[in-house]
């Protein structure tokens, strides 16, 4: 199924072109095809084992795939390792990071392709680097080891490693995944500010619905590695659509323009405590 952005230029900044990727027989993508416009957000969304990690990873040039994927007019698996990180950015699922590393080393590491071989960061490099950090709320962990974070903590260090990079795309698999209501909100924030005045395109899944629908301009669901629905929130969050891919029963209403999703409480109800149900039965 094709994913279309409705104003299409000759360069989108993403362009997935009958795309499919397998390992060890196994169908991981099934001819994707996805193209986002420069200053978009993509949510993917898609039960688990969807293919949402793995459409992440082909986009940022990091796995083999058959068909095409082209950031900024170029195929990505014609550019080496410093350009592609010049042009994107991923944030994964489960980051594996050095031991022993101070967050702002950490977060350093992002300027890495924007330095001169052999060069070490200047005064930029760091300025960029405790940017990324006050944008997260993190400048107080700047000398913390990265070991000693919460998931929490950690979760918005990868993704100011991210900022760092200062890369046009930004790729974040499940960015809020392990953070509390209101650093999801300004996560999201910060990510929405940055696509608004610095044109960055951004992708990310979301498994919070109702997320993904406020923040993302279109949705992308996935389902067995193919595009089972894409567009807007209204056409892709529906009571159907979620149940037949997730399983879920959930309730789908209208907030202030917005869609909010909920799951439906699939329990039998329960009687209030001081309902007769619930009195010993007195003989008579
Ligand atoms: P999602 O992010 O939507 O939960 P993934 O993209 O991580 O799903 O994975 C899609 C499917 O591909 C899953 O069924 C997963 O088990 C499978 N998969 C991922 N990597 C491999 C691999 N190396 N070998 C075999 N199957 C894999
Ligand atoms: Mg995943």
């Amino acid at each position: 199924m094709n994913a279309t952005a409705p104003a299409s230029s000759d360069r989108p900044a993403i362009s997935v072109d009958s795309v499919s990727a397998s390992i060890d027989g196994a169908t991981l993508l099934d001819n994707v095809c996805l193209r986002v416009e420069g200053g978009e957000w993509i949510s993917v969304i898609g039960p688990n084992g969807a293919g949402k990690s793995t459409l992440l990873r082909a986009i940022a040039g990091l796995l083999p795939v058959t068909g095409t994927i082209a950031l900024s007019g170029t195929n990505v698996a014609n550019l080496n390792g410093r350009a592609r990180a010049r042009l994107v950015a991923w944030v994964p699922q489960t980051p594996t990071l050095p031991t022993g590393l101070r967050v702002l080393d950490y977060v350093l590491l992002g300027r890495t392709p924007h330095l001169g071989l052999l060069a070490t960061e200047n005064a930029h490099d760091l300025e960029v680097a405790h940017a990324a950090l006050a944008e997260l709320d993190l400048e107080h962990f700047a000398e913390r080891a990265i070991d000693s974070l919460s998931g929490g903590e950690l979760q918005r260090t990868v993704i100011a490693r991210a900022l760092a990079q200062e890369a046009p795309i930004l790729l974040l698999d499940e960015p809020t995944s392990a953070l509390d209501l209101g650093h999801q909100q300004d996560v999201l924030d910060v990510l929405d500010q940055l696509r608004r005045t610095g044109d960055r395109t951004i992708v990310t899944t979301m498994h919070d619905l109702t997320l993904a629908g406020q923040y993302g301009d279109r949705i992308v669901m996935l389902a067995d590695g193919a595009i089972a629905a894409a567009g807007s929130a209204t056409d892709v969050l529906t009571e159907d659509n979620l149940r037949r891919h997730y399983g879920a029963d959930v309730d789908v209403f209208e907030r202030n323009g917005r869609l909010v999703v909920i799951p439906t409480d699939r329990r039998s109800p329960t009687p209030p405590p001081n309902s007769d149900q619930n009195r010993p039965s007195t003989p008579d």
